[in-house]
């Protein structure tokens, strides 16, 4: 009964492209069965929680929110949502997304925009719930799943997070395996956990990483007990607050906010330090250029044959059937993304821009790693603004991209980033706190996340 209500919500949210019932009902069995036997029940024993469709599971309809998938069942799960069912969780259902999680409002879907149950105060004007993530963010902010998995390319678990009042934490590069996740830009993808509080996020953590033989990148390293060594003691620790983030156009509210945060972090122990990360502002820049060139290379598999769609009209060569394929098959978000990649790889621009961006890359990375000698973690906003109405930005690409601006950087170095709810503007919108950490020290985020929780 409380499913049937939750899923008619969820209707109306749009959060869910499939529902799987039956997959939550039997890990709920599963837990009595191992309760009446005595058995331990597993990290996340009878969980039923919601999947991105962006993960491949078996027999189970996976689109990446797009045409081109329409009606692929994989004969394989990921390994992340392999990982989730062995600690006992079951699946409610697969989530809405932005199309191959290129987006940050929810509405490139071929399954139609996701609505946040969130409303700016006085208004009825439906908002975004944030991307690419959105169906994760609305139907945890809902109450419809206690969690749910997102994907963070440059910054998908994080943006629509704090944009939904709920936490999410992108793990270092490699700490989730993307073995059977639709990739999008390989070497910045990461799975992590969308959930209510920290707590919930460090215990599905936990349960979704691992090292996997089958991810050529996938850390070799042990997970660690980040539930048991959560503590929002932050004694000893200092964080840097780094000031090219204090960027025109965020919005005054959101500066407050971050000015809280350190408020809290020093309540908790710490001490705050200004940090210096001079090349802040060429990384969105730079990550719109590396994240499409990976994308057009790994949508090359859509082909027609493969997966899903194929239009192959009358007397077609094999070539037209992959320009028909690929013209209905992709909306015009992903064919931006085609293109602009396509063009920064090809022969004459490739050192121009694609390898330019490459160097960028490695200039933020430093700046972190300089950053990182002298403190432990790093706060910012998540955002430079909250959540914004559906369809407001949609003939305005550039600014949709600048809801990214203070989650990329984190992305092309590959560290652990994690928004937390911080507050609610004057609108009532939630406003999100991000904490980045070192590589590896996921730890760290958490606990700088429970202190501001
Ligand atoms: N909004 C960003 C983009 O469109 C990030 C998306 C993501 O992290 N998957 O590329």
């Amino acid at each position: 009964e409380a499913f049937n209500a939750a899923v008619a919500e969820a209707a109306g949210l749009n959060a869910f492209i499939v529902t799987t019932p039956d997959h939550a009902l039997a890990a709920a069995d599963a837990v009595d069965a191992k309760r009446a036997k005595g058995e331990d029940l597993g990290k996340m024993g009878g969980v039923p929680i919601g999947m991105k469709d962006l993960f491949a599971t078996k027999g189970v309809q996976t689109t990446a929110a797009s045409h081109i998938l329409e009606g692929f069942d994989p004969q394989y799960e990921s390994t992340v949502s392999q990982n989730l069912w062995d600690a006992g969780a079951g699946m409610l259902g697969k989530l809405n997304l932005d199309q191959f999680a290129m987006g940050s409002s929810n509405e490139t879907s071929y399954f139609g925009n996701v609505n946040s149950p969130w409303r700016k105060a006085g208004s009825n004007a439906a908002m975004s719930p944030g991307g690419s993530s959105g169906g994760s963010s609305s139907a945890v902010a809902a109450r419809i799943a206690p969690a749910a998995t997102g994907t963070d390319t440059g910054g998908s678990i994080r943006q629509p997070a704090a944009f939904t009042g709920i936490c999410g934490i992108k793990p270092t590069y490699g700490r989730c395996s993307r073995w059977g996740v639709v990739a999008f830009a390989s070497s910045l993808d990461q799975a992590g956990p969308m959930a209510r509080t920290v707590e919930d996020c460090a215990i599905m953590l936990e349960a979704m990483a691992g090292f996997d033989p089958k991810d050529a990148t996938s850390l070799k390293m042990d997970v660690p007990a980040w539930e048991a060594g959560l503590s929002a003691d932050l004694k000893g620790k200092r964080i840097g607050i780094p000031k090219e983030y204090r960027m025109d156009g965020t919005d005054e509210e959101i500066l407050k906010s971050w000015e809280q945060g350190k408020e809290w972090l020093r309540d908790a122990g710490a001490e705050i330090v200004d940090v210096s990360l001079p090349h802040t502002k060429y990384a969105l820049p730079a990550y719109y250029i590396v994240a499409p060139a990976e994308a057009s290379s790994n949508l090359a598999r859509y082909d027609g044959v493969r997966y899903g769609l194929r239009d192959l009209p009358d007397g077609a060569g094999l070539q037209d059937m992959y320009a028909a394929t690929r013209a209905e098959g992709f909306g015009d978000e992903v064919k931006r993304r085609i293109l602009i990649g396509t063009y920064v790889l090809s022969a004459g621009f490739y050192d121009a821009y694609y390898n330019q961006a490459q160097k960028v890359r490695t200039l933020v990375s430093r700046d972190f790693a300089e950053a990182f000698a002298q403190v432990d973690a790093i706060l910012a906003p998540t955002t430079p603004t909250a959540s914004f109405p559906l369809g407001s930005l949609n003939d305005d690409p550039l600014t949709m991209y600048l809801n990214d601006v203070f989650a990329v950087p984190a992305s092309l170095a590959g560290l652990p980033a994690m928004s937390v709810p911080a507050t609610v503007n004057s609108d009532g919108l939630p406003l999100g706190l991000q904490i980045v950490g070192k590589p590896f020290d996921e730890q760290g985020v958490l606990n700088a996340g429970l202190a501001i929780q």
